[in-house]
């Protein structure tokens, strides 16, 4: 297996890890970025972003594009498609199906994932009926019935989305309240589309080949009753992409790594950025920041610690 050096090892090619790399990079130390597919993330797969300050609107696999010519133009080096067999964060080794990465100080920007309902049916179904992507899967709904589960920003957001192709878009959620920003609920609320279902959750996706049926449980008078839906778009939140190293560091209950304002985690000379990291905003623009804050740092940490040898 080849060995490669760095001094930076940046793991996840989203808007955390490209600024990373484009401060890295910039910061002239040697920089390489590795993901376990194409470089972008998660935004890669949003239609457009209108929050993301100097773009009113913007194609999401657009930006990312962006960040990624970016950080190829200070030189760093990129290893898409990489499966993470081992970490070793305290050596900073990291051992994909291909190399053997050794650094002096590793970036972790690996993001985070949809949650899943848990219930029966759920993964059965998946490409036949549930899916966690409306950008991707959406088209596939054309005059069709679907469902939404949650009721934060994503789910509101990709319920309208929904309504570009299917004809109904029920929205489930378990209170009777969103939590999504007023702006996005005032929109939704708008939208002929769009039913609210309040109080409910999930028990069950049911069907033949493909979805025909959502199953939901009213939590305040316990009812169950059956939702005939073609599709249902789980949007009930994120967890982190920790598996290959949690436990070697800091985390919160949820999974979510713990770090100082630098970015740096509780082992020295590894670092912490995006969507991964426990923060009260997961969006482009503090991912973006969060990778500059946590490069310059790691760059420091190069500089001061001469001696560590990779
Ligand atoms: P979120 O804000 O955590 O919302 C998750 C939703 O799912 C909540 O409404 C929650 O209900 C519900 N939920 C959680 N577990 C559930 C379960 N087991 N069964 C049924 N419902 C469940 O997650 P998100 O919408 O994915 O957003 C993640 C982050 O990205 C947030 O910080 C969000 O603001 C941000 N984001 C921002 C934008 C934007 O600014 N345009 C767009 C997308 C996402 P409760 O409300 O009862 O807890």
């Amino acid at each position: 297996m080849e060995q490669l050096n760095f001094d930076t090892v940046i793991l996840g090619g989203g808007p955390a890890g490209l600024a990373s790399a484009i401060y890295a990079g910039r910061g002239a130390v040697s920089t390489a970025i590795v993901d376990l597919n194409m470089l972008g993330g998660q935004p890669s797969n949003y239609l457009e972003l209108e929050n993301y300050p100097g773009f009113s609107l913007v194609g999401g696999y657009d930006l990312m594009e962006k960040f990624e010519e970016h950080a190829d133009k200070f030189g760093v080096q990129k290893y898409p498609m990489q499966e993470i067999q081992k970490i070793d964060l305290k050596s900073k080794t990291i051992v994909t199906n291909e190399y053997e990465f050794k650094a002096k100080t590793i970036i972790i920007a690996t993001g985070a994932q949809p949650m899943k309902l848990g219930v029966p049916g759920e993964k059965e179904f998946v490409g036949r009926g549930v899916s966690y992507c409306a950008v991707c899967d959406g088209a596939f709904y054309r005059n069709k019935v679907v469902a939404v589960v949650g009721g934060g920003n994503s789910a509101v957001e990709e319920a309208m989305y929904l309504t570009k192709f299917a004809d109904k878009v029920y929205v489930i959620h378990r209170r009777n309240e969103l939590r999504a920003d007023k702006i996005v609920q005032e929109r939704a609320f708008k939208n002929q589309k769009i039913e609210f279902i309040w109080d409910s959750v999930v028990k069950e996706v049911k069907g033949d080949n493909l979805v025909n049926t959502a199953v939901l449980e009213n939590v305040k008078t316990k009812e169950i009753s059956n939702l005939p839906v073609n599709g249902v778009f789980p949007y009930i939140g994120i967890t982190p992409n920790v598996e290959q190293f949690s436990g070697q560091l800091e985390q919160d209950a949820s999974g979510f790594i713990i770090t100082d304002e630098t970015m740096e985690t509780s082992v020295e000379g590894v670092f912490a950025v995006g969507d991964v990291r426990k923060t009260p905003l997961r969006q482009v623009i503090t991912a973006a920041s969060d990778g500059a804050i946590g490069a310059v740092y790691a760059v420091k940490y190069i500089e001061t610690h001469k001696e560590v040898a990779v």
